[in-house]
C-alpha cells in the first residue's frame, strides 16, 4: 500500500473539484435520514438517471419513514415496480417498522451513529456509513464499488477491489482518510462517489481530466519534458 501523506492533497483537490463539478442531485440538498435511506437503496443496481424520477415518486407516495411502515408491503413494492431488485423495498419496509417501533419507545426515530444503523434489518456496512455521513454529517467511512476502485488505484493499486481481504484493507484507508470533521465528511464521501462516477470509472479511468492525478499511484506519468539536445560540436577543424 501506497504511503497516506498525500492524502491532505487528495482531500484538496478532490473538495474543490467536486464543489464545482458535482452533480446537483435532490437527495443531495436534503439531511433526512429517511429521505437519504431510500435514495441508497434505489441506487444500489441502479444508474442515477432512472433513480432520480423514482426517488421524487416515491417520497410523494411515503412522504416520512412513518408513511412507509404504516403502508402494506404490496403499496411499497408497487410503487418500487420497475426499479427491480425487490428485496430492497421488503427490507425497506422492514426497517422502517423497526424504526418506528423504535421512536415510540425512546422518542427518536433513526439512530445516528453508522454502528447503530447497522443494527436496522437490511442495512450493510456501506449504507450506514452513507446514512450516518449524509444525514447526520458524521465522520463515517463509506466504501461501494466506485469508492473501492478509487481508492485502490490512487492509494492501493496491487490490492484487487474484488477481494473479501483486501476490501477490508481499502476500509481502512477510507477511515484513515477522512476529513476532521463530520461536516467536511459529507463533502469527502460524496466527492469520493462521484469521482469514481464520472472521472475514475470501471470502464476508463480519464486521468488527463482527474482532479487528483498528481497524487494517484495509478495515473501515468506526466511526459517529461527534455530541453532540445544541444548541436553536438564537431571537432574543432584543424
Ligand atoms: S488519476 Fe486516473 S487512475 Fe488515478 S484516480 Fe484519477 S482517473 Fe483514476
Amino acid at each position: 500500500m501506497r504511503s497516506l501523506t498525500h492524502a491532505p492533497v487528495f482531500r484538496r483537490k478532490l473538495h474543490a473539484w467536486f464543489r464545482a463539478n458535482g452533480r446537483d442531485l435532490p437527495w443531495r440538498k436534503t439531511r433526512d435520514p429517511y429521505a437519504v435511506l431510500v435514495s441508497e437503496l434505489m441506487l444500489q443496481q441502479t444508474q442515477v438517471s432512472r433513480v432520480v424520477d423514482y426517488y421524487a415518486r416515491f417520497l410523494d407516495r411515503f412522504p416520512t419513514v412513518h408513511d412507509v411502515a404504516r403502508a402494506r408491503p404490496a403499496h411499497v413494492r408497487e410503487a418500487w415496480a420497475g426499479l427491480g431488485y425487490y428485496a430492497r423495498a421488503r427490507n425497506l419496509h422492514a426497517l422502517a417498522r423497526t424504526v418506528t417501533d423504535r421512536g415510540r419507545a425512546a422518542g427518536a426515530t433513526f439512530p445516528r451513529t453508522a454502528a447503530d444503523l447497522r443494527e436496522l434489518p437490511g442495512v450493510g456496512a456501506y449504507t450506514a456509513g452513507a446514512v450516518a455521513s449524509f444525514a447526520f454529517e458524521q465522520r463515517a467511512a463509506l466504501v461501494d464499488t466506485n469508492v473501492a476502485r478509487v481508492l485502490a488505484r490512487v492509494f492501493a493499486p496491487r490490492l484487487d477491489p474484488k477481494r473479501a481481504r483486501d476490501q477490508r484493507t481499502l476500509w481502512t484507508i477510507a477511515e484513515a482518510i477522512l476529513p476532521r470533521t463530520g461536516r467536511a465528511t459529507w463533502t469527502h464521501n460524496q466527492s469520493l462517489m462521484e469521482l469514481g462516477a464520472l472521472i475514475c470509472t470501471a470502464r476508463v479511468a480519464r486521468c488527463a481530466a482527474c482532479p487528483v492525478r498528481s497524487v494517484c499511484a495509478s495515473a501515468p506519468a506526466a511526459p517529461v519534458h527534455r530541453a532540445p539536445a544541444r548541436p553536438r560540436r564537431s571537432p574543432a577543424a584543424g
